[in-house]
């Protein structure tokens, strides 16, 4: 009888067992499904071995439909979005309750080029700036905040841009999100830093021989008439140097200002650059301060004709002749040189063999006022604007120009220009 009881006990135990195992995978089997976003077949559902949970199943499939299906719908709304914006010349960023990327359209990946794809990043990663994280938490929790411009240090890079932004539900309706359109301000901020070192740049540059002139007439005032008479001499030299040195500073601003002007008034007509550079060769040959140097030219005869202006050219040729006068010693070779192109271009070049200039600063001396040996150029009368009209007038015939250090020392400024001008 106890035998009977036992195994009884221990078949309803073992049955119990059983249903408790099934359901247990019953659970299981629904939470992977949620999990996988995969409603379960018919086979495989808890309902073929738990017939009682065949409601239960059926409701998390259906669960699990509706949810891919908004799922779904979500990124079909974005997908659209980004259809919409992509063109908008106006840079549009979406980022989630996290600062996840979920849209950022063609224009906004031009002002962030070092990462390739923006959508699914972290926002930190690309905009490393702790006032503009601190802009987009405040916008996304609705705080409403006028449009604000940020400095973003990217790499070796600083780019400043203005944004303004606006909360927005993300598409499931459970979190905020938020919206800002950007723009680019950098190239604006730059010209404005350029301006403004320009104009201090030639505030210092006028200041320095006014105040020599001014304190040398003032000394004069005073004591002319108890004065030597070799020292009154010296002064008056002085400021005869510093305002002529003030007038070319005066005349090469003028110069730099005509040439940005809306009309720079340049004349193009063909010239032969044989012919041309004969008559530098002679004009620049006779100048006292060729004395010492070597001047030649390398220019071949089936050169042929250019279309520019002869008068603003020669200003070019000119400073760059002078500068080869003025940055080498006695002895020192120039050549003056041209040779045909690709594409019909004519390159030209000023070489000379003298002490050269450091590589680093080869990129920087067409820039107004910079100067390599700043005694050097003082004293030899350079206001170091010079490069830069050259510049100037290379780039409004359609040309570029560069400098290049030679082999054994030296420097080449070359100059492509087109030989025929755009109407
Ligand atoms: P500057 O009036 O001072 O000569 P530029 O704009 O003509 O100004 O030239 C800028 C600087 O480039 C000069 O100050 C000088 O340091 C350097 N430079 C120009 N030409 C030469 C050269 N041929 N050899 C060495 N350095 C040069």
């Amino acid at each position: 009888m106890i035998y009977l009881v036992t195994v009884a006990l221990a078949l309803a135990l073992a049955l119990s067992l059983r249903a408790l195992w099934k359901q247990n995978r019953a659970l299981h089997d629904l939470e992977q499904a949620a999990r996988r976003g995969q409603p379960l077949l018919h086979d495989e559902s808890p309902a073929a071995y738990l017939p009682a949970w065949a409601v239960l199943t059926e409701a998390v499939n259906r669960l699990i439909t509706q949810n891919n299906s908004l799922q779904q719908q979500r990124s079909d709304q974005l997908a659209q979005l980004e259809a919409t914006l992509g063109n908008l010349r106006e840079a549009v960023l979406i980022v989630d309750g996290a600062n996840y990327i979920h849209l950022a359209n063609r224009a906004l990946r031009e002002i962030f080029p070092g990462a390739r794809d923006l959508v699914n990043l972290r926002l930190e990663l690309i905009v490393r700036s702790g006032p503009f994280l601190e802009y987009v938490r405040a916008t996304r929790e609705g705080t409403v905040l006028p449009r604000e411009e940020f400095e973003i240090i990217d790499g070796d890079h600083t780019l400043w841009i203005e944004a303004s932004g606006a909360p927005i539900p993300s598409p499931d309706g459970k979190s905020q999100w938020a919206l800002f359109v950007i723009h680019d301000m950098t190239n604006q901020r730059k010209l404005e830093r350029v301006r403004r070192d320009f104009g201090a740049n030639a505030s210092h540059e006028l200041r320095t021989p006014l105040s020599i002139i001014k304190g040398y007439i003032e000394t004069l005032v005073d004591g002319h008439q108890t004065m030597e008479l070799a020292d009154r001499d010296k002064f008056l030299r002085t400021i005869q140097r510093h305002s002529e040195r003030l007038k070319s500073i005066i005349d090469d601003l003028l110069a730099l200002s005509r040439l940005e002007s809306a009309t720079p008034g340049l004349k193009f007509a063909p010239l032969s650059l044989t012919g041309y550079y004969g008559e530098l060769l002679e004009e620049y040959r006779n100048r006292p301060q060729a004395a010492g140097h070597t001047l030649t030219v390398n220019v071949p005869a089936s050169i042929g004709l250019i279309e520019a202006d002869g008068e603003k050219l020669a200003h070019v040729f000119g400073n760059l002749i002078e500068n080869a006068f003025k940055y080498t010693p006695k002895g020192a070779r120039i050549e003056l040189g041209a040779a045909a192109a690709g594409d019909g271009d004519v390159e030209c070049w000023v070489r000379d063999d003298g002490p050269g200039i450091p590589t680093a600063d080869l990129p920087h001396i067409f820039e107004r006022f910079y100067r390599v040996e700043k005694g050097r150029s003082r004293e030899t009368g350079g206001t170091g604007l010079g490069l830069s009209i050259v510049k100037h007038i290379v780039q409004l015939h359609g040309g570029t120009v560069w400098a290049e250090s030679g082999e054994g020392g030296g420097l080449t400024i070359r100059l492509r220009l087109p030989r025929r001008q755009k109407t």
